[in-house]
């Protein structure tokens, strides 16, 4: 949330400039001791990971550390400590003003800079310059960007390793006759010529990501055929991927040596896709390749991959990777190549080790989440984003950027192929797929032998229900159950019940920091608000009226695990959500249970529809296919339909046909007749002329100002100004006419975690017209004294409108 009040700073009331009017630039001077006498110099600008969207400058520190040898040697990108308030804080250098092209005025009140931090910057100008982008495009402060775009441990000014452990090969390692290893001792043999490949030593890290094991390191070195050596990490070649293990150690009849594995032989509609992207591979353009859940989208990325030159390297973007081990473990298999991960599960030492290796191009494949996309790389050739319709790709708070978007950013400026791959593509892709600006593959195909799962509605008006479920669900439970196979019960709403009420009065238990109803988590005996995550004891008794009749109202996960128990006794259950799966072990637990394939009753929220594949799953059900149908929100048609989907492409992913069947009330609602009868394709189609109707994107372009204050006239007084703002500059401008600002009014929940919320939606049919306003409107906004009284930010392309 963005604060007025600098996040990492307290001075500096001065009114904010863009960046784009770097010229506007000032730094409010304190006195200080730091500041330099007079002296022709240039200017060091340089932004900082506060909120307040401006660049600040500096004069160079007093000594220029090596290798900068005089200032044309600083380049963008680096980063520098430096004094701001009291506080000393890392910076990152954005342009060298040369004396000349200063003010001369201006100079004499900069402080200088602490410290130089890098000898290379971090970010080559093509990234840069995309970060720059970004920072423009979504309105937020290019400091915060930055920031945001490095490990953490860079963003605390932690030097990078200018080495990195590792071995070469000894003299005597290089002049051994291969021969004198015994037949067992291939793995050394292998290891040793790789090394003579290799006469500069190779990484530690490097080793690790081309098989070769710490035993056959040790006993190499014992015999001194190779000793431990401190490699340069930016002098150090990127390794050619065609560097292997010599297919002894790796039996393959495969002709190239990447490939640890061979791959599979196609089908019709994947070689098309295949060949169709490989022939405009080392030139710009977006793919979308369109194919249904085991349309075997995966094989297509992976001879992709195979298809690039060896220097080149891979960004792979999954929504969620814990998810996912076994997407990662699909290109750890195939590839003899280093592969890094990038994504919040991991150590931030490994997040740094994952960043070099991808900056010195040693990491051919990166996979990673959301913020992966700003990794650098020695030599980017292509972009897959798997899943592109996945919300999670669009960051909701903060610095709200669509990894999906700035990949296709940066696949145009490297002039890299960028493939967005879903079974259930996104309207805003579909779309810019029919403006020509991407190119729409399609596989309506499962791949191999598995057939896409029938899926079903039941008409549950009609029935009795017991503990929320159908009796030919229950039926069908049992029957896939006596046939040793595993079923599925989805239901995307965790805890106990959604509501719990007085039976007496009626009494039903909000939040008081929240326009909520607490959420009952029955075994943590708690009331849990899952907006604010205020909790409290559950009550025993009515706090209006005394009752002790107290109900707990509808099904969440929880409840349902714990009635399919009593409907089930002798069958193991298996929950997956939030609350059950809090750590990567747990997850492992569960999906090894899952693994085995004994007959079982998984129960799981929206976690189990991000690519995993169950195997043994036959039959699944979805519990409630209606709360989606009557939302304010217009994306809930085009999410439930992507989440019945992707719920129902884990059903008989194998050789077992699946069946899926999902309760409704509304069994005649359009959505889900369009759905089912004619298939995501048509449905999609249906949605995006209801969107050019209704004025709604992709046919509009829109962007949410929101505020929020535990006093809401405040809130509100800001949003008012804004739009008559906003107003004016379009009354001023008829190249603003196609911008119309709504509100404010109260977000759909007022209140929130005491805060009482408010939004200004801008809308424009014409993109450049909608940031020429805010170009203009952002800077008056950040002027204004409420906007340092009140929390406010900006969401361009919001997704959710809450
Ligand atoms: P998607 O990514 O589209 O959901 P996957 O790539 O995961 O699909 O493929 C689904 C399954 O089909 C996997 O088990 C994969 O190994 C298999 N598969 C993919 N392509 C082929 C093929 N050409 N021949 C046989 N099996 C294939
Ligand atoms: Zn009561
Ligand atoms: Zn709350």
């Amino acid at each position: 949330m963005t604060k007025t009040k600098l996040r990492t700073g307290d001075i500096s009331k001065k009114p904010a400039a863009l960046p784009t009017q770097p010229q506007q630039t000032q730094y409010q001077q304190t006195q200080s001791q730091q500041t330099q006498p007079q002296q022709e110099s240039a200017t060091l600008r340089c932004a900082l990971a506060v909120t307040l969207n401006k660049l600040f400058d500096y004069l160079p520190p007093p000594h220029l550390p090596p290798p900068h040898t005089n200032l044309s040697t600083l380049t963008p990108g680096i980063r520098l400590e430096l004094p701001f308030g009291t506080r000393t804080l890392i910076g990152y250098l954005v342009e060298v003003i040369s004396p000349t092209n200063r003010k001369t005025d201006e100079s004499f009140e900069l402080k200088a800079a602490v410290r130089i931090i890098d000898a290379q910057p971090l970010w080559d100008s093509p990234l840069l310059h995309c970060l720059q982008w970004s920072s423009r495009y979504y309105h937020h402060s290019l400091g915060d960007v930055l920031a945001a775009a490095i490990p953490k441990k860079l963003r605390l000014g932690e030097a990078i390793a200018s080495h990195t452990p590792g071995f070469r090969a000894t003299e005597t390692g290089h002049s051994l006759l291969l021969e004198t290893f015994k037949k067992n001792q291939s793995k050394q043999r292998d290891a040793l010529s790789l090394f003579r490949e290799h006469p500069d030593g190779l990484s530690t890290q490097v080793l690790k990501g081309l098989g070769v094991t710490s035993a056959t390191l040790k006993n190499l070195t014992q015999k001194a055929l190779i000793a431990p050596f401190s490699l340069p990490k930016f002098a150090a070649k990127p390794i050619a991927s065609n560097t292997s293990l010599t297919p002894t150690s790796t039996p393959t009849s495969t002709p190239s040596s990447i490939l640890k594995e061979a791959p599979l032989s196609l089908n019709e509609e994947q070689q098309n896709a295949l060949t169709v992207i490989r022939d405009h591979l080392q030139t710009f353009k977006c793919f979308l390749l369109d194919g249904i859940t085991g349309s075997g989208k995966t094989e297509v990325y992976l001879q992709l991959i195979q298809a690039l030159k060896p220097e080149q390297q891979t960004l792979v973007l999954v929504p969620e990777i814990t998810l996912a081990p076994q997407t990662v473990k699909r290109f750890t298999q195939r590839f003899n190549v280093p592969i890094a991960l990038y994504h919040s599960g991991l150590t931030e030492t490994q997040k740094l080790e994952s960043w070099t290796q991808a900056k010195l191009g040693h990491a051919k494949i990166l996979i990673g989440t959301r913020s992966a996309v700003f990794l650098p790389f020695a030599q980017l050739g292509l972009i897959i984003i798997d899943e592109e319709h996945d919300p999670s790709f669009k960051q909701q708070d903060r610095f709200a950027y669509s990894a999906r978007d700035v990949g296709v950013y940066r696949a145009q400026q490297l002039n890299a192929t960028i493939v967005l791959g879903s079974a259930t593509p996104s309207l805003e892709s579909l779309y810019n797929c029919q403006q020509g600006r991407y190119q729409q593959l399609t596989l309506r195909q499962r791949a191999g032998t598995s057939q896409p799962p029938k899926i079903r509605l039941i008409d549950i008006r009609s029935q009795a229900l017991q503990h929320g479920l159908s009796q030919t669900v229950i039926d069908k439970i049992k029957a896939t159950l006596a046939d040793n196979k595993q079923a599925m019960v989805f239901l995307n709403r965790r805890g106990y019940a959604p509501l719990m009420m007085c039976h007496q009065c009626g009494h039903n238990f909000p939040c008081p920091n929240c326009d909520a109803n607490f959420t009952v988590h029955k075994k943590k005996q708690l009331l849990k608000c899952h907006h604010c995550l205020f909790t409290q004891p559950l009550p025993t008794q009515c706090p209006k009226c005394d009752s002790t009749k107290l109900d707990y109202i509808g099904h969440g996960t929880e409840r349902i695990e714990a009635d399919i128990q009593s409907l089930f006794p002798d069958t193991q259950t298996v929950r997956i959500d939030r609350d059950m799966v809090r750590t990567q072990a747990l997850l492992k637990q569960q999906l090894s249970l899952l693994e085995s394939g004994q007959p079982l009753i998984l129960i799981g929220t929206q976690m189990v529809s991000k690519g995993h594949h169950f195997p043994n799953v036959t039959f699944v059900c979805i519990v409630d296919a209606d709360t989606g149908l009557f939302s304010i929100d217009f994306r809930a048609s085009e999410r439930l339909a992507q989440m019945t989907l992707q719920v129902a492409g884990r059903a008989g992913r194998a050789e077992h046909p699946g069946e899926v069947w999902l309760q409704t009330r509304q069994p005649s609602h359009p959505t889900l007749t369009t759905l089912l009868s004619q298939g995501y394709a048509a449905f999609a189609q249906t949605l995006l002329e209801e969107r050019q109707l209704t004025q709604l994107p992709p046919y509009q372009h829109l962007a949410l100002l929101r505020s929020e204050s535990q006093r809401p006239a405040l809130a509100q007084e800001l949003l008012t100004f804004c739009v008559q703002s906003a107003q004016q500059l379009m009354q001023q401008d008829n190249s603003l006419s196609s911008v119309s600002a709504l509100g404010p009014v109260a977000a759909p929940m007022e209140k929130r975690a005491g805060h009482s919320r408010y939004q200004l939606l801008l809308q424009a049919e014409h993109r450049p017209q909608l940031h020429k306003l805010l170009d203009r409107l952002i800077p008056l906004l950040e002027n204004h004294s409420l906007a340092r009284k009140v929390r406010w930010r900006l969401d361009v392309d919001p997704i959710e409108l809450y």
